[in-house]
């Protein structure tokens, strides 16, 4: 009979990895991935599968891992995803295919994220080599704006067809939020460099330090290029805009991030780029990027709150990460809105806030927050980090002639990619606004198919 019981994965104590950047979660062990793996039930019409948005034979995987096949199941997984390691770590799996598992009625599902993750890492620790299938040379240019998971998978797509593969992308590396945003104690940056690699051996060639836009002119690339991928993300900050904006200490997530992941402003002056250390941290905000920012903070030695203006019910984060963040020792104040920031020569020293409560759900489905009025009450903090969305970068986009926005200024673009003009594509978050790795990813390769129709 099927054991009924979820096994956990290992994980390193909360007072331990709190001091340091090295990975939360170990995963499974063999033990723990095969025990698991026999709970699943090989469902006939598997529900799972129609919950990943890349369609993964995941019963076919599990199967594999149950009869300790571990490189087959990596060659599984690999047919559907070109990067199981990282999906089977950040894929918000519990709404996906975890989701739709037969065994949520009877008690939990297949824990089909960690064993993504351990056939990912038995693949990468025992040096399986992935197969380069190229099909035919096609005698066609294209180029890709932006490496990041969307980036990263039209690239290799397009390059395993034959085209001929140029990848350009802003930062000194290539991974765009995998490296500058998750940071390393949920996503090792190794493990992103080592999926790059597989691209490089495709052929692709890898322009880096290059913003389009900027040092290129979008103009030159239609003239010079058969086709285009725009996937260039939508990285750039929104600000709540309240008194005080410009007091040093005020970060957008994004950038207190990026100096963290990618400068590693932590071990400055050995980096070149310095973080303000500070005794207090306040993160603004309820998603991932909050959970990411407040974990980072309290690595850096400071005593962190996060202030959400709904209840923790309404926070967008992965359950899993407001649970971790909790249990490093991470303060969550709810139902609380920031309305103006407080400085003394220049520096932050206090934020302002407001209680508040909910009342009837908005257009976002989600219970409406209302201030409380005489609720004021100061916070006393000096860094404040705004983690309250993200936008598209429209100075690039305004240099495409042509190319239409919808209302909310991401590019308008079918299914398939396909945009205003002709030979240009795009998708992941730069089409849809902020949403996840594996539907950057889905867009990436959905857009490949078509651009292989165009050229042909
Ligand atoms: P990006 O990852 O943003 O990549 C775009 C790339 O384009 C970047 O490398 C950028 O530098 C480059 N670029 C931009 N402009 C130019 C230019 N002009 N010229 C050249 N290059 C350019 N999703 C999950 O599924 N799970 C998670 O746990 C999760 N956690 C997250 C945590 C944080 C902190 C953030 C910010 C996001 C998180 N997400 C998570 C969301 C997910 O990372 C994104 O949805 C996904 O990365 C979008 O991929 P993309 O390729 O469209 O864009
Ligand atoms: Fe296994 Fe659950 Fe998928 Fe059924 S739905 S095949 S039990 S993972």
């Amino acid at each position: 009979m099927a054991i009924k019981e979820r096994i956990s994965p290992i994980e390193r104590k909360p007072e331990e990895r709190a001091k340091d950047f090295l990975e939360v979660s170990l995963g499974f062990d063999e033990e723990r991935a095969i025990t698991e793996a026999r709970r699943c039930l090989q469902c006939k019409n598997p529900p799972c599968i129609s919950g990943c948005p890349v369609g993964i034979d995941i019963p076919g995987f599990i199967k594999q891992i149950v009869e300790k096949n571990f490189e087959n199941a990596y060659k599984i997984l690999k047919k559907y995803n070109s990067l199981p390691a990282i999906c089977g770590r950040v894929c918000p799996q519990e709404s996906q295919c975890e989701k739709a598992c037969v065994l949520n009625k009877v008690g939990q599902p297949i824990s089909i994220g960690n064993l993504e993750r351990f056939a990912a890492d038995w693949a990468s620790r025992n040096n399986v080599k992935d197969e380069v299938l190229i099909e035919k040379k096609q005698n066609k240019k294209i180029a890709i704006i932006g490496a990041g998971p969307a980036g990263l998978t039209n690239a290799a797509e397009m390059a395993k067809r034959g085209f001929n593969v140029d990848l350009y992308e802003v930062f000194h590396t290539a991974g765009g939020v995998l490296v500058y945003g998750i940071p390393e104690f949920r996503l090792p940056k190794e493990i992103v460099r080592k999926e790059i690699n597989f691209l490089k051996n495709l052929g692709v060639d890898i322009k880096l330090n290059l913003p389009v836009g900027f040092a290129i002119h979008p103009r030159k690339l239609l003239e010079e290029y058969d086709a285009i991928f725009i996937g260039v993300g939508a990285g750039t900050p929104k600000f709540m805009n309240i008194d005080g904006t410009e007091l040093n200490g005020v970060y957008s997530a994004n950038e207190f991030l990026t100096r963290i992941n990618l400068m590693k402003a932590y071990e400055f002056p050995k980096t070149d780029t310095p973080v303000k250390f500070a005794k207090k941290v306040v993160v603004i905000g309820g998603g991932n990027t909050a959970m990411d920012a407040a974990r980072s903070a309290l690595r850096l030695g400071a005593d962190v709150t996060i202030v959400y203006r709904r209840s923790e019910n309404e926070m967008p984060a992965r359950k899993a990460e407001i649970f971790h963040a909790k249990e490093e020792g991470i303060k969550f104040k709810t139902l609380t809105q920031p309305i103006r920031y407080i400085g003394e020569n220049g520096k932050l020293i206090g934020i302002e806030c407001v209680k508040m409560k909910l009342g009837e759900p908005d257009e976002s489905g989600r219970r409406r927050p209302i201030p409380i009025e005489g609720s004021n009450f100061i916070i006393e903090t000096e860094i404040a980090i705004e983690a309250i969305g993200t936008q598209s970068n429209k100075l690039l986009l305004s240099q495409f002639k042509g190319l239409e926005l919808n209302k909310w200024g991401y590019i308008k673009a079918d299914e398939f990619g396909r945009t205003s003009i002709p030979k240009v594509f795009a998708g992941g978050d730069i089409v849809t606004g902020s949403a996840t790795v594996i539907l950057a990813m889905g867009a990436g390769k959905k857009a490949a198919t078509a651009m292989n129709d165009f050229l042909s």
